[in-house]
């Protein structure tokens, strides 16, 4: 079933000095299954939106269904919720704590209460869903280099088994290689799982390559919400969102890849 985002409103320190109207009425249905690029510039919403939609935060007006529930219900469960909206956060492998990469995968999974063949299982299947050989089980996360390390922290939330998977700036901090490795491995999931993937980034090039529809946010508004090549139409206004320029020959390279016209001329609202 579809995730309904329904007048969502999030207003930090209401009354204060510090209020801040974050998100703004946002209303967005995700598909299953759809591989969705959250961007915008830093500051615009992308965290305040994926932290409500696993529950970590509350929101001040609206609400979000998810399997047809209203997750502001008194009787949903938010427990369950998180374990079916997995958030990786930024930098990730700061929350990796455990000896072996096994252990830290397997943390999940043990706090559901599963039995411990369950919890092997989903640990081997969650370590190669993110590329990673088995062999490294018993290695020591802090020996591995950034990406990898990147990897185990990610597939301790796949060991949950969720049915969304929001990834938050997975490429940051990486050089190139590491970058096209994560992305590469994000598109693999996806293809080979029916998870629904979200993933944020404030970079056009990130998202353009992989995602089936991007999401752009504004101001804590949804600036436009179409296929790559529909909100690329609107590319001048994008620049002028902070959406950095030298990625526009980029996106039009990808779209040509793609076999999608690209008409150089639609740079206006009205033309688009
Ligand atoms: P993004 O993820 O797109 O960078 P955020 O969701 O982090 O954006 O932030 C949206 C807006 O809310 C920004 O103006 C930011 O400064 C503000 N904000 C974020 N966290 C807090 C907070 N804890 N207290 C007050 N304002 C915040």
């Amino acid at each position: 079933m579809p995730i309904i985002i329904d007048k969502l409103n999030y207003v930090y320190s209401p009354g204060t000095a510090y209020e801040k109207h974050a998100l703004k009425d946002i209303n967005l249905v995700i598909n299953d299954g759809e591989f969705i690029g959250l961007i915008g510039h830093t500051g615009s919403g992308k965290s305040t939106l994926t932290q409500h939609l696993n529950g970590l935060m509350k929101a001040t007006g609206g609400t979000i269904y998810y399997n047809g529930q209203d997750i502001y219900d008194k009787d949903f469960s938010m427990k369950w919720l998180r374990s079916k909206v997995g958030l990786v956060f930024q930098y990730p492998e700061h929350q990796l704590f455990e000896t072996t990469v096994y252990k830290d995968v397997c943390f999940g999974p043990k706090n559901l209460g599963l039995d411990q063949l369950e919890i092997d299982v989903r640990t081997y299947e969650a370590i190669k869903l993110v590329g990673l050989s088995d062999d490294l089980l018993d290695a020591s996360p802090f020996e591995m280099s950034g990406g990898q390390k990147r990897r185990v922290a990610i597939a301790g939330v796949l060991a949950m088994k969720p049915e969304v998977l929001i990834l938050d700036e997975p490429t940051a901090g990486l050089d190139p290689k590491g970058r096209d490795e994560i992305l590469d491995q994000i598109a693999k999931l996806h293809k080979e799982s029916n998870l629904t993937i979200i993933l944020v980034s404030h970079s056009m090039e990130d998202v353009a390559k992989y995602a089936d529809r991007l999401i752009v946010m504004n101001k804590g508004s949804v600036a436009f919400n179409d296929t790559p090549h529909g909100v690329f139409a609107y590319y001048k206004e994008l620049e002028a969102m902070g959406l950095a320029a030298p990625q526009v020959t980029y996106v039009m390279n990808e779209l040509k890849l793609k076999g999608l016209p690209v008409n150089t001329t639609a740079n206006t609202v009205e033309e688009a």
